[in-house]
């Protein structure tokens, strides 16, 4: 099965220079990347999400390259345009050279109170505007304690389940346009993570989960996230339940995104 390593740049860096930098870094980085895969006959399919005010800058750089652009987020409100002071729709981030975006993120559903709905919303407008979605998921430290995690997982993924009962003809084309990232919220930059035996489990129960709702479903990438980095990359990518990495962190540095990468490439061989 082909691996996903993303970067999720977050609201980083902080100028257009400090982009260009990580880039330069990044697009030497790349190549190196691409020399393995071609030697190795491995798959590992990069992307990056850039903030929204360097998504076009950046996707233009990338073009030249296999590397994929997502957006962070996309608006609820319209799938195109509309009076929504500091939206940016999905449409546009299209236009701005991006073929996915990551929704559901814990700092969205932190800091802006996404619900399901409001998630429901904008995994629409997403992939009817033709952008893929890498959906996030994952419990609190408190619902971990709490022995939560299935629970609050099954509750997330019930806007995957809407999703289906409203758009039922576009079932089959999901695998191929939805990911999954599993992400504890409490291993969220915080150098905590999980064991990987706790992760393959989870991740073998969303999987159950997603076929549940479709036999079509039976295929879904499932990437694990939260203090990914290149010391204990290697353990993840050793898993068969764990089909890449969500990368914060560790994806502003060019060699540590290339050293997890790589561990990915070579496991999927
Ligand atoms: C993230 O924010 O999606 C993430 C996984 O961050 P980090 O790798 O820094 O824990």
């Amino acid at each position: 099965m082909q691996a996903w390593v993303i970067g999720n740049w977050k609201q980083n860096p902080a100028t257009s220079d400090d982009v260009d930098v990580l880039l330069n870094d990044l697009c030497a980085a790349i190549s190196d990347i691409e020399q393995v895969s071609k030697d190795s006959s491995a798959r590992c399919q990069l992307m990056i999400a850039p903030s929204l005010v360097h998504l076009a800058a950046v996707s233009s750089r990338l073009k030249a390259t296999s590397v994929l652009c997502a957006g962070q987020d996309v608006s609820a409100h319209s799938a195109s345009t509309g009076a929504y002071t500091g939206e940016c729709s999905a449409q546009q981030v299209v236009d701005a050279g991006a073929t996915w975006t990551i929704l559901g993120h814990s700092e969205r559903r932190q800091y802006h109170q996404e619900s399901n709905d409001t998630l429901l919303q904008k995994m629409t407008h997403a992939l009817t505007q033709g952008l893929g979605v890498v959906f996030c998921i994952g419990e609190t430290q408190a619902q971990y304690d709490g022995n939560q995690t299935l629970t609050v997982i099954d509750n997330q993924l019930a806007v995957v389940k809407a999703f289906i009962a409203e758009q039922p003809e576009l079932i089959d084309s999901l695998p191929t346009c939805l990911i999954i990232a599993y992400e504890p919220v409490w291993a969220i930059g915080t150098g905590k993570v999980p064991t990987v035996t706790e992760v393959s489990a989870t991740h073998q129960h969303i999987k159950q989960t997603l076929a549940g709702f479709a036999d079509s479903l039976s295929t879904m990438t499932v990437l694990y996230g939260g203090s990914v980095n290149a010391n204990n990359a290697n353990s993840f990518a050793a898993d068969p339940m764990i089909d890449g990495a969500l990368v914060g962190g560790a994806s502003l540095k060019a060699d540590s995104f290339l050293t997890i990468a790589t561990a990915f490439s070579q496991a999927s061989i």
